[in-house]
């Protein structure tokens, strides 16, 4: 439930963060925030526009030349991250709510999952910041004479972030956490249906010390504050996570300034079960991989191959938990799955679902809308008998439908696995390790998990393999996509 400080927290619109100063929309514009659990508008934000995000990044390059953060000490910084995990950690029941409210997620997934892991990306990022380094190496081609060579890793300079609607949070976080810990200045854009705590994160980053101009907020639409983001000469580098279409357009538009770019696009994971698996954890496991957040996650275990002996049992195990799945409003404590984000989407993921039954995939559970009270709400769909030739089973559907094949034992199901224009994560389910191996080898994807799914971690390299996007977050990799390399060469 709201306590009354989040409710007066709503009740007043939120502007845009820009140069440290929380500011309206220069047209004063501002845009409806609507609870996916209800359809209601829960809140009004500041609509940024070209003008908005002019003064963004003029402010946040202001902030990267005058070197008020990236020249503070590693150490300093490192601190200041730290305190903004201290700070998501002590205001994580408000923010949870306000996670659930504006995405319809459940608010004990908000709590005990998502803010948690904001906490851990800004802490384990606090770490890097005193370790980016550079390496000393030996020149060959001038005999004779002695030189001194290394190679800095410097920070690539103003930054432009764009968010989907998903996991806010937690996406926020793992763009602003290493763009800060390498030294950059920030413009972040969450998505129009879902600001609320990306702008309370913006709060906490301030209290824990950022300097003005060094995180920026431009809330709005994706055409006009997103598309402004890209083509703004001053940002040097966009990493963006979202759908592939979008992304498709961010390269174009990137290509103007050759604007660098990390894209987090779409996906359509493959769960693998052989017959000589755990069937009990695999059937929980390729449930929480395709129902978790109601379907919306990048990495969703969407098409289900299953070892011909074990179809029917695996698959009428998944229709079970299916059914069991308590659906309702994201902010009720006895929630398990939320409503879909908003009414367009659940009539897209519908229109989907009717593609595959008129292709001749069954039904085995859920499959229609429910009505619990004006949201957005789909009972857990398993759809039986897919294959290839179908929609269901191509496209991305980023909602809670599971698309189920078999395959006979001799078949090397790896080619049917790849067989998808995405390649962002897979997980087998195996007895057999040596198979397993064998097999997450094969796999044309970013993240392979071997009996589980789903599961992220901030050490753990994350992105995808053709259209699923290009570099990584997280780990190391993640980090140095928002450092330049420089290399130094001193004769001596
Ligand atoms: P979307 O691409 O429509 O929107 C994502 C963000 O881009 C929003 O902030 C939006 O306002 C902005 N945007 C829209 N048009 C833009 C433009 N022309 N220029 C710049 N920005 C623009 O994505 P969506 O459909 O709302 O989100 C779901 C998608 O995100 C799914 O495809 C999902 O797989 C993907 N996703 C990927 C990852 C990952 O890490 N790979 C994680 C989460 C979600």
């Amino acid at each position: 439930m709201m306590s009354e400080r989040m409710t007066a927290y709503l009740r007043k619109a939120r502007p845009l963060l820009i140069d440290g100063q929380w500011r309206d929309a220069a047209d004063g514009a501002l845009t409806p925030v609507h609870d996916p659990s209800t359809g209601r508008v829960i809140a009004h934000v500041a609509a940024g526009s070209d003008a908005d995000v002019d003064e963004a990044a003029q402010a946040a390059r202001t902030a990267f030349d005058d070197q008020r953060w990236r020249a503070m000490t590693p150490a300093a910084r490192a601190r200041v991250l730290w305190r903004i995990g201290d700070l998501i950690e002590h205001h994580g029941e408000e923010l949870a709510a306000l996670e659930s409210l504006d995405t319809g997620k459940p608010i004990a997934q908000a709590r005990d999952g998502e803010v948690p892991f904001a906490a851990e990306c800004f802490r384990y990022h606090a770490g890097w910041c005193t370790k980016i380094e550079g390496a000393t190496r030996q020149i060959s081609t001038q005999p004779g004479r002695q030189f001194h060579a290394y190679t800095r890793r410097e920070p690539i300079g103003v930054v432009g972030l764009i968010v989907p609607w998903n996991g806010p949070l937690v996406q926020a976080s793992w763009k602003l956490a290493p763009a800060l810990a390498a030294g950059c200045c920030c413009i972040i854009k969450p998505d129009e249906k879902t600001p609320l705590s990306t702008l309370r994160l913006g709060e906490l980053m301030l209290e824990a010390g950022v300097p003005a101009g060094v995180v920026n907020i431009v809330t709005g639409d994706g055409v006009r504050v997103g598309a402004a983001l890209v083509r703004h000469p001053l940002v040097a580098k966009v990493s963006f996570t979202g759908s592939t279409i979008t992304g498709q357009a961010i390269v174009r538009a990137a290509a103007e300034d050759l604007t660098k770019l990390t894209l987090e696009l779409g996906g359509k994971s493959p769960v693998i079960v052989f017959a000589d698996a755990d069937l009990d954890a695999a059937v929980t496991g390729a449930a929480q991989a395709i129902f978790a957040n109601a379907g919306q996650v990048c990495v969703a275990g969407s098409r289900l191959y299953v070892e011909d002996g074990v179809y029917d049992e695996v698959l009428a195990g998944i229709a079970d938990v299916a059914r069991s799945i308590r659906v309702g409003p994201g902010q009720a404590a006895d929630t398990q799955m939320g409503p879909l984000i908003s009414g367009d989407h659940l009539d897209r993921v519908c229109a989907l679902i009717a593609t595959g039954q008129a292709e001749g995939a069954t039904t085995v559970a859920g499959g229609e809308r429910l009505d619990l009270g004006g949201g957005y709400f789909l009972a857990p769909t398993v759809l039986g008998e897919a294959h290839h030739g179908m929609r269901v089973v191509r496209e991305e559907i980023f909602g809670p439908v599971l698309t189920a094949m078999r395959f006979a034992p001799e078949e090397e199901i790896s080619v049917r696995a790849n067989d998808s224009r995405y390649g962002l994560a897979a997980s087998i389910w195996t007895r057999d390790l040596s198979r397993a191996h064998q097999l997450a080898a094969r796999m044309e994807a970013g993240l392979v998990w071997i009996n589980c799914h789903g599961i992220p971690d901030m050490a753990v390299p994350f992105g995808g393999f053709k259209e699923s996007g290009w570099g990584r977050e997280n780990g190391l990799e993640g980090l140095l996509e928002y450092t330049e390399l420089k290399s130094v060469m001193v004769m001596l």
